[in-house]
């Protein structure tokens, strides 16, 4: 028994780490440590406050809200809690540490500057209840970013509130719908290619259209033919992620667009990707209806873990009419924020389809992207969107004499590299690389995603990333590549170095355990299954 780990749980041992590992007493080595849950760590009669009336008769003013029971609050001191929570923090892998070479998610240094703007007190205590007069600033930042994401896209309005990237896809498919209905029409297929993102065909299937898929290309691109024999009265439309999720550019988009106009339909755009062609290309000019721009990723303010996201909506002259309140509109030569829904009526907005959310979205990510996009400028958004690429290019040239890339022979690829399994050895697969990158002190890239490719790598480097840092992660992805052909019995059995082992892919994502189940119940405490837990 040890007084950080009353279970005494142990690590388990198993054949396969290089090192033979001697058992410590408290689970720990070195500094990978091992952490139980704060309710084994707690105890009764503990506690890191000191309150001097603690035992007296409680308020009688709470009446029926006092407690009938204690709660099931585990009992740690100060210390005790506060390296709890260090401890845990220390067995995550964060942007701030490392390399996080995850395809489309876009994972890029968030430049300190960003948060030393937003935490500005003006701008961290705003109150989504405070009188409008009182927040003129924010609606300042909100409008002169919306202007930027307006002119970056060349399109005709920009709907600020969506919470992320898919919350943007429903609020564009919603505006396609109000579209087709003030036209009368109703449409109810959406096309969605093979090599869009995922969450393309998710988002029309919740907002009621019956997905088809389109073919890709050999070339790992949007069959055109396929598309084009596709189209007909029964078609909304189309959502289409570029740059693909194979890494590529669509190059027949304009084509694309005429097609699906000439048919009746309009053009979604995953736009969640930007940062490979922000101030290269306008998606107003390639004829796109609705783009959603991923703050969290092109315009880098953070995110991951489930993390604050923004997705607003850039949206045509066709579509702008529909976009949600409070909306953003670009007239022939100004733009206006449209905050309340009698202006609306007065500034030709009329027909919105409603709200994405009760108020104006994600503010501390409007003020980050709009530093960001500030302290870069034109040009500097320009370079991001070339440095993203070259360093993903450079990582595909790199590797591809190790790894198999399917599309390597089809020219260079935008912000990230794809690789399949093709070249590794039988019994050795994309999961035994990912996981030995695991034990490099890397973060895997995406795995067997886009589908259209047999067991996918997908790495985005991100602009952020200096040569030597890319030199490290490609020397590593080498050394695997090489431990997968010598067939490595340890590359199978990896990861050795993290706080847990290999698990069960399937009864992890299938059968997760989510609950403790050693609850031990404090005298007259309420048991977990009463307080919703089981
Ligand atoms: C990240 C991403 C999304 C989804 O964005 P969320 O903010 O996670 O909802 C959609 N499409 C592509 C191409 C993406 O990379």
């Amino acid at each position: 028994m040890n007084a950080l780990n009353p279970s005494g749980w142990r690590p388990e041992k198993t054949e396969s780490t290089s090192a033979a590992l001697a058992p410590t007493a408290s689970g720990d080595r070195g500094l990978m440590l091992e952490e139980p849950l704060i309710f084994e760590l707690g105890r009764e009669g503990q506690t890191g406050v000191d309150f001097d009336n603690a035992d007296e008769a409680p308020d009688a003013a709470l009446g029926a809200f006092l407690r009938k029971a204690p709660v099931a609050l585990p009992g740690l001191s100060e210390p005790e809690a506060m390296r709890h929570y260090t401890r845990l923090s220390r067995q995550n892998y964060a942007i701030d540490l490392g390399p996080f070479p995850l395809g489309s998610c876009t994972m890029k240094h968030n430049p300190r500057l960003n948060e030393k703007i937003a935490r500005l007190p003006g701008f961290a205590d705003v109150h989504p209840l405070q009188p409008q007069e009182t927040v003129r600033g924010a609606f300042e930042v909100i409008n002169e970013l919306a202007v930027w994401l307006v002119k970056l896209t060349g399109m005709h309005g920009v709907a600020m509130t969506p919470k992320a990237g898919a919350h943007g896809e429903l609020c564009g498919l919603l505006c396609i719908r109000s579209a087709l209905d003030a036209r009368g029409e109703s449409r109810p297929v959406v096309l969605v290619p093979e090599s869009a993102h995922g969450t393309n065909p998710a988002t029309a299937a919740f907002a009621g259209f019956r997905v088809e898929n389109i073919p890709a290309t050999d070339e790992g691109r949007v069959d055109l033919a396929a598309l084009e024999a596709r189209l007909g009265p029964d078609v909304a439309g189309v959502m289409i992620t570029n740059p693909n999720t194979c890494g590529l550019f669509e190059r027949d988009m304009k084509k694309i667009s005429d097609l699906v106009h000439n048919a009746g339909g309009y053009v979604y755009c995953d736009g969640a990707n930007f940062n490979a062609i922000v101030g290269k290309v306008r998606p107003g000019d390639l004829g796109i209806d609705a783009m959603h721009i991923n703050l969290h990723k092109t315009f880098s303010t953070p995110h991951g873990g489930g993390g604050p996201g923004s997705g607003p909506v850039v949206l045509s002259e066709a579509l702008s009419p529909f976009g949600p309140m409070p909306f953003t509109a670009r007239m022939p030569d100004n733009v206006v924020y449209l905050v309340e829904e009698e202006d609306a009526a007065t500034q030709g907005h009329s027909q919105s389809f409603g709200r994405m959310s009760a108020f104006h979205g994600q503010f501390g990510m409007f003020s980050r992207a709009l530093t960001y996009i500030l302290s870069h400028g034109a040009d500097g958004l320009r370079q991001v969107a070339e440095d993203a690429v070259l360093n993903a290019n450079y990582v595909l040239r790199s590797l591809e004499d190790v790894l198999h890339a399917p599309f390597g022979a089809s020219g260079p690829c935008m912000h990230e590299a794809l690789f399949s399994d093709d070249e590794l050895p039988e019994g050795f697969t994309t999961l035994d690389i990912a996981k030995g990158m695991i034990d490099e002190g890397f973060h895997p890239m995406t795995v067997y995603f886009p589908l259209v490719v047999h067991g996918a790598m997908l790495v985005e480097p991100t602009e952020t990333e200096s040569k030597q840092g890319l030199d490290r992660l490609i020397a590593s992805l080498r050394s695997l590549a090489a431990r997968a052909q010598a067939q490595d019995p340890s590359l199978k059995s990896a990861p050795h170095f993290a706080p847990r082992r290999r698990l069960d892919e399937t009864l992890a994502a299938r059968k997760p355990v989510l609950t403790w189940q050693g609850h031990v119940q404090a005298p007259g405490a309420p048991s977990l299954s009463e307080i919703g837990g089981s």
